[in-house]
């Protein structure tokens, strides 16, 4: 085994503290990374917290891990010691149901394992996630990262990346679509920065009128105040397509009255309470509301080589690990620019 050290939530209310554990040693398939950055998303605190249903403790939450090959197993190819690699939000999957097959592992029939708060396949070893030093995975379950590249803003690719790539690209978004992304955090960022690159014309909505700057320089067109009816009053029926990324409950139907005629609402963003929609704003105008859920291991590694080929990176602040509780507090007041990402050299 393989000792580490990281961060766990010991419970739903206490702030995460250091936490000593170990990794398996690889198998023939595994590769164990020595995790150098690891950014922090709103669901590592929906879990921390156990919003979303009971976690399991101790929880080292994180799914957004890069660092180098430090072992391979007897039979991996596709890595080297030294190599740069990634892991995202899921370790393993059956590989052999039909969602496995068409590579959305991460919607597996039987069982995918998530990074933390889930099983490994033997349904019995907890998973534990990328807030700590090292991290032993089959090696068809992490991404290839190129050389030369700003390793802390790749990071959260591993999950904002890709969760906001696979919508965009799923509904063909292309020159000249109208998207618009709810909520400017670690996805809605993400989703501005692809969507243009795409060639849309983004709108974001926000409830924090300090960011309006920030979404310019990210690539939007136009900001509109989410609390402002007049926001959505003029833009009805404009837009063919609305990531919305946000994390708690709030009205979707005026966001249902901007879509176009057959336009698309996708949720990312997963509130832990149910929301009322009225569905009048779906009939009229036959508007699509649905969701989408990270993304396969080919759609991730695609997304990986789309940004480094535009040059797409997250914008970050880097922390040393005793300020996540504090970070996880400015995420939750929605003061996070973009993403806070972990040195894990800090532990
Ligand atoms: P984040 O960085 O905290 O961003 C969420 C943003 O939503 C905030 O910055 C804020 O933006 C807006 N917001 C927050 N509370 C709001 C409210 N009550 N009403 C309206 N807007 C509000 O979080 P994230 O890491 O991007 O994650 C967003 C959500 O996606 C979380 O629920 C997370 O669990 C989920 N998620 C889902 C997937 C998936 O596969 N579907 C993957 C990853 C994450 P403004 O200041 O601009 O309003
Ligand atoms: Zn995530
Ligand atoms: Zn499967």
């Amino acid at each position: 085994m393989i000792p580490t050290k990281g961060y766990a939530a010991q419970n739903a209310t206490s702030p995460l503290t250091p936490f000593t554990f170990e990794r398996r040693d690889p198998r023939a398939d595994d590769i164990t990374i020595e995790v150098d950055f690891c950014g922090i998303c709103h669901s590592d605190i929906h879990t921390a917290r156990s919003e979303w249903g009971p976690t399991a403790y101790p929880c080292v939450p994180g799914h957004e891990i890069v660092g180098r090959v430090v072992q391979v197993g007897k039979k991996v190819k596709r890595f080297k010691k030294g190599d740069l690699a990634g892991v995202g939000c899921f370790v393993d999957s059956c590989g052999k149901c039909s969602n496995c097959k068409k590579n959305e592992q991460q919607l597996c029939e039987k069982q995918t394992a998530f990074t933390y708060n889930s099983m490994e396949l033997d349904g019995k070893t907890p998973t534990q996630g990328g807030y700590s030093r090292h991290i032993t995975v089959k090696e068809s379950y992490a991404l290839k990262i190129k050389k030369g590249q700003p390793l802390s803003r790749i990071a959260p690719l591993l999950c904002a990346g890709i969760t906001t790539y696979s919508p965009l690209k799923r509904y063909g978004v292309k020159k000249g679509h109208k998207v618009a992304v709810v909520g400017l955090g670690g996805l809605g960022h993400m989703a501005v920065k692809i969507a243009k690159a795409m060639g849309a014309e983004v709108t974001v909505f926000s409830t924090s009128p300090s960011k309006q700057p920030d979404a310019k320089k990210l690539g939007a067109k136009h900001f509109a105040l989410s609390k402002d009816p007049a926001s959505f009053e003029k833009r009805a029926g404009y837009f063919d397509l609305i990531i919305n990324t946000v994390s708690s409950k709030h009205d979707l139907t005026p966001y249902l009255e901007v879509l176009k005629i057959d336009g698309t609402m996708v949720l990312v963003g997963a509130a832990p309470e149910p929301s009322e929609v009225s569905a009048f704003a779906l009939i009229f105008g036959r508007k699509k509301l649905t969701g989408s859920l990270i993304g396969g291991i080919k759609e991730t590694q695609e997304m990986l080589d789309y940004c480094a080929k535009k040059k797409i990176f997250a914008d970050i602040e880097l922390i040393p690990a005793v300020k996540i509780n504090e970070a996880y507090e400015r995420t939750l007041k929605s003061q996070v620019k973009y993403r806070f990402v972990i040195d894990a050299a800090t532990y």
